[in-house]
């Protein structure tokens, strides 16, 4: 994949954010596409985690964008987003279960289940994972219902529909609250997240295209 342009040649970390190629599809639903590294992962990414020395941002060879390497040993640190699995959990009544977080970001807010997925997992594994972590539910992942970025976050989001077989709704200190929202009674206004937004919406537009959930999609540029 190559497209965009090299960037003037950054020579330090505080240019990292700036260094990345241009996606050529518009950024309608990621304000930060194309921006490169978002400043707070920039932040972290100073010395090679393989010998120690520091990290120094520039061209290389066979490298479509600048990238961050060792000069002393070689190591390129690639930086790549990481995904996020998570759940719409719908029970037998047709109902989306929620949770209000007990956590920032977006505490006291609505999100489905679901967090960053382990190294040794499937995202099957992390879904059902997270969701009986975070809502005390056990769960099927079924179809997906959308895949959305924030790269402004280093994020990949994945929502899988999920089918509830066992399990009760519990409150922990990630979840203030558990409950089931049939797909006209979501609680817009206070949705946690884009990413859980966008998923709600696309769920809904498949079981209940009546309720005309797609205001995002009447904003964004058509093409
Ligand atoms: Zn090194």
């Amino acid at each position: 994949m190559s497209h965009g342009q090299r960037n003037a040649a950054p020579h330090g970390l505080s240019d990292l954010r700036a260094a990345g190629n241009v996606d050529a599809r518009p950024g309608a639903f990621a304000p930060s596409a194309g921006r490169g590294v978002p400043a707070w992962l920039a932040a972290t990414l100073n010395y090679c985690s393989r010998c120690g020395a520091a990290l120094r941002l520039g061209p290389l060879p066979a490298e479509d964008r600048d990238r961050l390497a060792c000069e002393a040993c070689g190591y390129i640190a690639y930086v790549n987003p990481r995904l996020v699995v998570t759940t719409l959990p719908v029970n037998e009544a047709g109902e989306v279960v929620l949770l209000r977080r007990g956590i920032e970001p977006g505490r006291g807010l609505w999100a489905q289940p679901g967090g960053f997925m382990e190294i040794d997992e499937t995202v099957h594994e992390g879904a059902i994972r997270e969701t009986f972590e975070e809502t005390g539910l056990i769960v099927e992942p079924g179809e997906v219902v959308g895949l959305y970025t924030r790269p402004e976050a280093a994020i990949v989001v994945i929502a899988f529909v999920a089918r509830i077989v066992g399990g009760a709704p519990t409150v922990t200190p990630e979840a203030l609250e558990v409950r089931p929202f049939s797909p006209d009674a979501i609680p817009w206004p206070e949705i946690a997240f884009r990413t859980t937004e966008w998923a709600l919406r696309d769920w809904v537009r498949r079981i209940r295209p009546d309720l005309e959930p797609d205001a995002r999609d009447r904003q964004a540029p058509r093409g």
